[in-house]
């Protein structure tokens, strides 16, 4: 084996779905936008699917009909970036509903797709997608009148509960939407854990089915193990890897392992970055190059055969913060070179 081998525990992501639903206390989507975060959407979604989940949600068309062909005819699949133009051939045929976010991709939408089913997305605050206040007040009669599956807004602070944004944002989502006989969802992951008042009708957690932050009690989904080409000796003052940055303080064991920024591990982790021998922590040193990193194994009682990143002793957010990013990064920054390896 060669390459190195992400495995992706879709039991976990199960279990990690189950967990917040039982937070929520409310109907559970799934949101597998970016192919499933990296992890494959269609597999992603058909097991969810299996486990119950009714309602999926992608970021544009073309993603909805690929998961549409994967999951079958049963489950709702929305899609974020609402109606563009183009789109309404994908829609129709895979069955998918637009979240629509303004005035024009409404008009787009009645005039290419009379009847077919649609949502509302709503800006409160975000100021990314959605239908200003009083667009929607504008629009709302006509909207309603036609039965929206769902009126949706999106938080930008949901991340850290202390931020004022978060309840500011529930009342401009009231403002627009109480009192409408219409499901309501405001909560991806982090709105799922500020508490009931964040529920409303549905939540769609993303990163947490992952196994990411903020979901702190995730059950963890990927392992990246990673396999030694070679290992040798170096003597004090010899150094490694490109631009000589790292110098040898002592006689060395140097493994050299089959993976790089190529693969998506973050060139910027660089000596930062650890990673694991069983229980042992293994530092990086030198630069990550394209597709190989060095680390030193001089403490290691055993000759390595692998050596693992992600997994039991370093979850996505830590591998994240070696680089100074986020966990979403890292797994939708993972390359197409590895053996990819279901369990489910
Ligand atoms: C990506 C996204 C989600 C999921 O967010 P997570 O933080 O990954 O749970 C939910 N809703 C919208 C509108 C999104 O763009």
């Amino acid at each position: 084996m060669s390459t190195a081998v992400l495995t992706i525990d879709l039991n976990a992501i199960v279990a990690n779905w189950r967990a917040l639903g039982k937070i929520a206390q409310v109907e559970t989507g799934a949101v597998v936008k970016a192919d499933g975060y990296g992890l494959d959407a269609a597999k992603v979604g058909t097991r969810l699917a299996a486990a119950g989940a009714r309602q999926f949600f992608v970021a544009v068309a073309e993603e909805g009909a690929r998961l549409r062909h994967a999951i079958g005819p049963g489950p709702q699949i929305s899609v974020f970036s609402g109606h563009m133009a183009g789109d309404a051939d994908t829609l129709r045929d895979a069955r998918l509903t637009p979240l629509i976010n303004s005035v024009d991709q409404m008009l787009r939408h009645v005039e290419a797709l009379p009847g077919h089913p649609f949502g509302i997305q709503l800006n409160s605050g975000m100021n990314r997608l959605g239908m200003q206040p009083n667009e929607w007040s504008a629009l709302r009669e006509i909207a309603l009148a036609q039965g929206p599956t769902v009126l949706m807004s999106h938080l930008a602070c949901a991340d850290d509960p202390s931020h004022e944004m978060n309840d500011r944002q529930r009342r401009a989502f009231d403002d627009m939407t109480e009192g409408l006989d219409v499901p309501r969802s405001l909560s991806a992951t982090g709105g799922t854990l500020l508490g009931p008042e964040f529920a409303y009708d549905m939540v769609r957690p993303g990163i947490g089915l992952y196994g990411g932050l903020p979901f702190i009690d995730a059950t963890p989904v990927v392992t990246l193990d990673i396999p030694v080409i070679q290992i040798r000796d170096v003597q004090p003052g010899e150094t490694v890897g490109y631009g000589n940055s790292w110098t040898a303080r002592r006689p060395s064991r140097v493994a050299t392992i089959a993976a790089g920024y190529a693969d998506g591990l973050i060139r910027a982790m660089g000596p930062q970055a650890w990673l694991t021998h069983g229980d042992t922590k293994v530092p990086v040193i030198g630069r990550v190059s394209m597709d190989l990193i060095t680390a030193d194994v001089t403490d290691l009682n055993d000759t390595p055969e692998h050596l693992q990143l992600l997994g039991m002793h370093q979850s996505v957010d830590t591998v994240a913060g070696f680089a100074g990013t986020i966990g979403y990064e890292v797994l939708t920054s993972l390359g197409h070179r590895y053996k990819r390896v279901w369990r489910a």
